[in-house]
């Protein structure tokens, strides 16, 4: 039975509830909320019923056990995360400007978060999975890199499978050895999931056409392009399929690539056609969006179902 498995940071989020330019005077603020991009993945993998487990590290605080608590909850296997004592749970501060940008106070590459040591746990949580998932974001950490590209080698050695979300915030696009890292995981890549421009990461091609086909040439089995509120479309050998926006109301899009990627190679690794595994991506981020909150807007198999029943009447 296929059994999905990621690698990194989990966090908690606290959201200010007015919009502005940033945290320097004080303000209310709502959470906190469980985070972290490869958490929220995770999470919906799991609400969607696809066994899987989450390697990472939290502090011995409430913000860890809120965290813990609601994977469990969701189906995640969490025997692979490390409570560190003594240490805190990552956060990040987030306040929307009127344009809809973001400003960000992290506090990840200090908390329980910015490292993962080798344990014999993970070892046994890796071997226990027959697919990786890495989120570009585990790769901005020495600590964490080097233990997502263990799990990589031992999910891949044992027959295994990887899909890749650049998932690449400006603020990390500089740390030292990143680039390195992001080539290594995209040469293993079977199921490649960029949003908008991050299709150009890896190619000199000036077209999307263009830079897909030749990252189809390399090897790269599946590419799915996120969208934003434009939708998504997949590309294999086979050609092209596309998914049309589904009309919500925005009100937090955190997270929203997050529950599209866990939807997509939820369906996939259970051997689900690509416009099925698509459809269901595509109204899995949809959802998200509508709920404030990152990990909120997680979905089950029927919040999906009744989401494109409606959709495909209106
Ligand atoms: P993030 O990294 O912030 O979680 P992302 O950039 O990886 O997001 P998006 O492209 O913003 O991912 O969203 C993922 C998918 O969710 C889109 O391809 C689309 O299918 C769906 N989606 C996102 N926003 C909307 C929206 N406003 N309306 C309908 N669907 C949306
Ligand atoms: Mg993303």
């Amino acid at each position: 039975m296929a059994k999905v498995l990621t690698v990194g940071e989990i966090l908690v989020e606290i959201v200010a509830t007015t919009k502005g330019s940033g945290f320097l005077e004080a303000q209310p603020l709502i959470g906190p909320f469980p985070s972290g991009a490869p958490a929220i993945f995770i999470d919906q993998v799991g609400k969607l019923g696809t066994p899987c487990a989450i390697l990472g590290r939290v502090g011995g605080d409430d913000f860890g056990q809120l965290n813990l608590d609601r994977l469990r909850a969701d189906g995640v296997d969490v025997s692979g995360v490390e409570i560190a004592h003594g240490e805190t749970t990552g956060s990040a501060f987030v306040r929307y400007r009127e344009d809809g940008s973001r400003v960000f106070v992290f506090n990840i590459a200090n908390a329980a978060c910015g490292t993962l040591p080798a344990t014999p746990n993970g070892r046994a949580v890796m071997e226990s999975c027959t697919h990786m998932h890495v989120m570009g974001t585990a790769l901005s950490a020495p600590g964490l890199a080097e233990r997502a590209m263990e799990a990589i080698a031992v999910v891949k050695g044992n027959g295994g499978t990887l899909s890749f979300d650049p998932n690449l915030r400006p603020e990390i696009l500089g740390t030292p050895g990143l680039r390195e890292a992001l080539d290594e995981v995209l040469a293993q890549t079977d199921l490649f999931l960029p949003s908008g421009d991050e299709i150009f990461l890896f190619t000199k091609a000036r077209t999307e056409a263009e830079a897909v086909a030749e990252l189809l040439a390399r090897g790269v089995g599946e590419i799915v392009i996120k969208r934003g509120a434009e939708g998504a479309s997949h590309f294999n050998a086979a050609g092209r399929t596309e998914a049309a926006p589904i009309a919500v109301e925005e009100i937090d899009p955190t997270g929203a690539g997050d529950c599209f990627g866990g939807a997509f190679v939820s369906f996939w690794v259970n051997g689900a056609d690509p416009a099925s595994a698509l459809a269901h991506a595509n109204a899995a981020g949809a959802r998200a969006v509508t709920q404030l909150g990152p990990m909120e807007g997680t979905s089950t198999l029927a919040e999906l179902a009744s989401l494109l029943s409606a959709s495909e009447t209106a």
